[in-house]
């Protein structure tokens, strides 16, 4: 085994007590996906998204890594091969973990996008709709978060990268977001081994040969060490 290709969802989060927008109570609870997680909803209340996600990111920097993505950072130091770490999150959990490479399809909650130029550059704690953009000085700055109906991040990288892998590992992730969920397919498609760690099956669960039940702070360095100790 010499290329591992990883992809974590909000599961792994979870346990670090950041809610999913699936989770009772909790930020999302209070907002429709599409009023905060959409272009449009953006362009209707900038305000309200922009407050959105500053709250977001002032819990996520209370946040600190679990078990998991301590054993994910290990993974990379140690294996003695190539580790890919594909993430849905928009937390920087695993860089706080010590992961050194992580590919984050979906945005970050610590950048900040120019709507005009498509800049990135790091978001400050608390954003103001109407920022102006460091480069093409346009007042278009926004959450560098891929909302629903945007392109995520990096495919073209990613499709290589599983097509390349001999083990795909999902982690807490549910399953019903595309292009995420058809990323076990795509594996398998060139042959790799499956894995996925959940709290139950997710919903691409039967597509995994194989499937730890249980949290993520239990399951993932368990396995861990029997990579590293095998
Ligand atoms: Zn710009």
């Amino acid at each position: 085994m010499k290329k591992i290709v990883i992809l974590t969802g909000a599961g792994i989060s979870a346990e670090s007590g950041l809610g999913t927008f699936r989770a009772e109570g909790g930020l999302w609870a209070e907002h429709r996906i599409e009023d905060v997680a959409t272009p449009e909803g953006f362009a209707r209340d900038p305000q309200l998204v922009v407050d959105f996600y500053n709250a977001r990111r002032a819990q996520a920097a209370e946040a600190a890594p679990n078990a998991a993505h301590l054993a994910l950072a290990n993974l990379e130091a140690a294996f003695d091969g190539d580790v890919v770490l594909v993430t849905q999150n928009v937390d920087d959990l695993h860089e706080k973990a010590g992961m050194k490479r992580v590919m984050h399809m979906h945005g970050a909650l610590n950048g900040a996008l120019c709507g005009a130029c498509d800049l990135r550059w790091p978001a400050p704690m608390v954003m103001a709709p109407g920022d102006a953009c460091p480069h093409c000085k346009a007042p278009a700055a926004r959450p560098d978060i891929v909302w629903f109906g945007e392109m995520p991040y990096d495919m073209e990288e990613i499709y290589d990268h599983l097509a390349q892998a001999d083990l795909f590992a999902g982690i807490g992730t549910s399953g019903n977001v595309y292009p995420a969920a058809g990323f076990v397919a795509e594996a398998r498609r060139h042959g790799a081994q499956t894995l996925e760690f959940n709290l139950e099956p997710s919903a691409v669960g039967s597509q995994f040969d194989d499937i730890r039940i249980g949290p993520a702070t239990q399951t993932v360095p368990e396995w861990v060490a029997e990579v590293l100790g095998g």
